[in-house]
């Protein structure tokens, strides 16, 4: 469940599963068809007097089973490849379950069979059974199955009822408690499966949450650590420009020393807010990376533009401060903004140090400033 390639969608996610179970639980079943087969014709009166049924049953049985196991999984697992995959395999089910329905009638009604008849009937109750369990992602199609695998036999015995009635009426009330066994089955699986989709979902909600700084519902630390290499390694791989905006607002320790903690409190959450009206394009992630400091990575956009937009938000902070209960408070902030150069930073780390430096330089220069890295 935590590997990587596990879709997230529950849709998605659905087929999925129900794609690599039919997977895992098919093999199995094909070679029980041909062992199956080989004991009804092996115990059979005369093995060789029923050579031909005997090999063709053989051929149509291990070729089933070889396509069951050469059958793989598609490489790239789209739902509707996955889809795809799923309708040839029930291809391959139904047609072992009509190949032996019509082997156990033969094995029914020949007379050189009459010794190994059994051998079929009480194949026809394991498979059918197997069926009822393994296959129940799908109740339609495995119903299909189970009455491919049945009805032959029950029509074989039918057309001799004197004789076979008995057996005929027994078969019948077992797939009865089949149907019902399958139906429970379904209902059991999409059951696990709904539960396990609860479950993906609470794990991506909890890891949403660990990335999340609750105060500012901004990314946090832990968010940048993990968005930052990446985006300087996409930046690199596709030449485009990243740029880092690095933020620290100016005498914030003031802020809560004469307006209390609450006060600064409302103030970095109204600080995160401005940050998204201004830094607006959805490709831009905006962080808080520890106490009263910010960032902002921008990818595609150039140096300037980020200076731009970064200067624009100084600017406004400058003018318009933050409106508290019973008080406008004036709020300044110093900025560092830098583009990634592949030529200067060797790597993630020295991008970073470089804008984090500007933002001291501004710092040092006198606050309430924007410094280039
Ligand atoms: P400078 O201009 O040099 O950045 O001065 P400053 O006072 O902003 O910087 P300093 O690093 O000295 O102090 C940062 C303050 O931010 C101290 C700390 O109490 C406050 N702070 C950090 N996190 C929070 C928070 O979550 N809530 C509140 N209310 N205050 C916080
Ligand atoms: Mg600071
Ligand atoms: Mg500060």
């Amino acid at each position: 469940m935590t590997e990587p390639h596990v879709p997230r969608q529950p849709q998605a996610f659905a087929l999925w599963r129900e794609a690599q179970d039919t997977r895992i639980r098919t093999p199995l079943g094909g070679i029980y068809y041909l062992l199956a087969w080989l004991l009804t014709w092996g115990f059979s009166n005369d093995p060789l007097a029923l050579l031909a049924p005997g090999l063709i049953g053989l051929g149509v049985f291990a070729l089933l089973l070889t396509l069951r196991l050469l059958h793989r999984l598609p490489d790239e697992q789209t739902p509707a490849a996955l889809q795809r995959w799923l309708n040839h395999h029930w291809l391959l089910i139904l047609s072992t379950a009509l190949a032996w329905g019509l082997a156990h009638a033969l094995a029914q009604t020949h007379a050189l069979f009459s010794s190994s008849a059994i051998i079929a009937t009480l194949s026809t109750i394991a498979f059918s059974t197997a069926l009822a369990f393994t296959f129940s992602m799908r109740k339609k199609r495995a119903t299909l199955a189970l009455l491919l695998i049945y009805l032959p036999g029950l029509l074989s015995l039918a057309l001799d009822w004197q004789a076979r009635h008995a057996v005929l009426i027994t078969l019948s009330f077992y797939l009865s408690y089949l149907l019902l066994a399958l139906n429970r089955s379904h209902r059991e699986y999409h059951n696990t499966l709904a539960l396990e989709l609860q479950l993906l979902d609470q794990q991506e909600r909890l890891e949403q949450l660990s990335r999340t700084d609750s105060l500012t519902q901004l990314g946090n630390r832990y968010q940048f650590n993990s968005l930052f290499p990446v985006m300087v390694a996409n930046a690199q791989r596709q030449s485009q420009p990243l740029s880092l905006v690095l933020l620290d607002i100016d005498f914030f320790k003031r802020i809560n020393d004469e307006h209390g903690h609450a006060c600064g409190d409302t103030c970095l959450s109204a600080f995160a807010e401005r940050m998204r009206q201004n830094f607006r394009r959805d490709s831009d992630a905006l962080l808080r990376l520890g106490g009263e400091e910010f960032g902002i990575l921008m990818p595609n956009t150039p140096l300037e533009q980020a200076r731009l937009l970064a200067e624009q938000f100084r600017q406004e902070l400058e003018r318009e401060g933050f409106e508290v209960p019973g008080a406008t408070l004036p709020l300044t902030a110093s900025l560092g903004v830098g583009c990634y150069d592949m030529r200067h930073d060797s790597s993630a780390e020295a991008f970073f140090k470089r804008v984090d430096d500007a933002l001291y330089q501004a710092k040092d220069a006198g606050r309430n400033r924007l410094q280039l890295a």
